[in-house]
């Protein structure tokens, strides 16, 4: 198609690139890193100004979950890169006494990285920072629901890289479905499953792996065992952070019956101590990304069950913080992802209650437990399958470099962050070297002392 032959041309490029092999030299990795950090660091002020004309974020988040996070993964990341790039030796089994075995990690290639709207910087900027340490070329597709941020994305990155190493496509979806038919290596794809099913479907026409980062409902279990001040207070920043607009916020609440009108109204509290009485005019309440969400999310509400919050401000996309009541699992609000600043809460009083409530929607990317009781604990995080999460906390898992972060069955496949991007964005190519030993029974014909033999290596490792 005439109108992607830019895409043509930069993949031919991309590839002669990467065939080049200076890729993958480790020194090579370093400096673009490098590069790459002094780039965010220098356009600081215009990436904040992106995300609030995107979406209202006040200097404090944009900074904390865009800009910050993806600093302190460079630096966590870039003395390292040498020590995972060599080939690390393993064991070899009996049976090749003498031989020697090794992993190395091999650049996919050409990789292809697409981002959802919602935090529209780092989404894009940490999975191409797994990307140049594995030592391959990176196509970015940001996403075109934040088109300032896409834009400072764009002049970053053309400002500071070779189009054949980074180039980053901007366009509405017809670039990303021209894109998902181009014969990449690796596809990176963060956004919704409904979306996340395409992109698999796509890259199995061409066997492309892939790393799904996708969302769904994540549970907050609340039990009565817990403190009840710290619980609200962080269930409240945790939700209502970008309004709500996170993959792993809390989507909805499961309160100890015994507990939850007390938490209810301790939460209602901590809105009014973090966005004032009037949240629709807090600078540090960000605004909902467009109308058409806006307008979904309002829809979920059910006006007769709301104890806190339901205006808005049409003008500005904004919704107060909201917290229903009395939820039960066939509710509209339960029906899909909220992913705004609505905060249903629903009750249990049995182990069993819990896990009903979350297998309607299974394998949330998170889950938040707050409790005291250790045994409580082990159950929750041994029996439900969930892609990772926090005791006592909400959201803050994700700060970690050193622990993946990534979904499970509906909430996605594989993961990152960390020396888990450096594993995720490489092959591992296992080669075994041979030793001059070469054992005469192995060969045909086959002799019963050969069996014999045999049997006896399988047991020895
Ligand atoms: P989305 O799936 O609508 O869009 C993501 C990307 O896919 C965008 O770049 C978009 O351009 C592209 N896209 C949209 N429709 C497409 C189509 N038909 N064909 C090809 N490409 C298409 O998601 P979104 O609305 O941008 O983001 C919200 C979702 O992302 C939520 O479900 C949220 O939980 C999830 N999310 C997950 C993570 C994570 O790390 N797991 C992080 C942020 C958001």
């Amino acid at each position: 198609m005439e109108k992607f032959k830019e895409i043509d041309y930069i993949l031919e490029k991309q590839k002669k690139y990467f065939d080049s092999q200076i890729t993958k030299n480790p020194d090579f990795r370093i400096s673009q890193l490098d590069k790459l950090l002094n780039a965010i660091k220098k356009n600081e002020k215009f990436i904040l100004k992106a995300l609030k004309d995107d979406l209202q974020k006040c200097e404090f988040e944009a900074y904390e979950t865009e800009i910050g996070v993806v600093i302190s993964e460079i630096k966590s990341v870039r003395n390292k890169i040498k020590k995972w790039s060599k080939p690390k030796k393993v064991k070899t089994p009996a049976l090749n006494i003498g031989s020697k075995s090794y992993i190395y990690n091999q650049p996919y290639g050409l990789c292809l990285i697409m981002a959802p709207w919602n935090y529209p910087f780092q989404l894009c900027m940490s999975p191409l920072i797994g990307s140049i340490i594995g030592g391959n070329c990176s196509v970015i597709k940001p996403s075109e629901l934040a088109p300032n941020t896409s834009k400072v994305i764009k002049k970053i990155i053309d400002e500071n890289f070779n189009e054949e190493y980074i180039w980053v496509a901007e366009g509405e979806i017809d670039t990303n479905q021209y894109l998902l038919k181009k014969d990449f290596d690796y596809i990176f794809f963060t956004g919704s499953p409904k979306v996340g099913k395409i992109v698999m479907e796509a890259a199995a026409k061409n066997l492309i792996p892939v790393t799904l980062e996708l969302g769904g409902k994540s549970p907050c279990i609340v039990d009565k065992s817990s403190d009840l001040e710290i619980s609200a207070k962080k269930i409240v920043w945790g939700k209502f952070l970008n309004a709500g607009q996170t993959c792993i916020a809390p989507d909805y609440v499961i309160a100890h019956k015994e507990i939850k009108s007390k938490l209810i109204e301790n939460m209602k509290k901590y809105i009014t101590k973090f966005y004032t009485n009037e949240p629709l005019k807090s600078n540090d309440y960000t605004s909902i990304i467009s109308k058409n969400h806006f307008d979904r999310l309002i829809s979920l509400i059910e006006y007769e069950k709301v104890v806190y919050g339901g205006n808005v401000d049409e003008n500005n996309f904004k919704i107060e913080p909201t917290i229903i009541n009395n939820v039960t699992v066939h509710d509209k609000v339960m029906s899909e992802e909220i992913f705004g600043p609505i905060l249903p809460v629903l009750e249990f009083e049995s182990f069993d209650d819990i896990v009903k409530i979350i297998d309607n929607h299974k394998n949330p990317l998170a889950l938040y437990l707050f409790t005291n009781n250790s045994q409580f604990e082990k159950r929750i995080i041994n029996t439900i399958s969930f892609g990772g999460g926090c005791v006592n906390d909400t959201i803050m898992h994700i700060t970690n470099h050193n622990m993946p972060f990534g979904g499970v069955g509906h909430s996605g496949m594989s993961s990152y962050h960390g020396k888990k991007s450096f594993e995720t964005f490489s092959h591992q190519k296992s080669v075994m070297k041979s030793s001059k030993i070469d054992i005469p029974i192995k060969y045909p014909p086959y002799s019963e002392k050969a069996i014999k033999a045999l049997k006896k290596a399988f047991e020895i490792f």
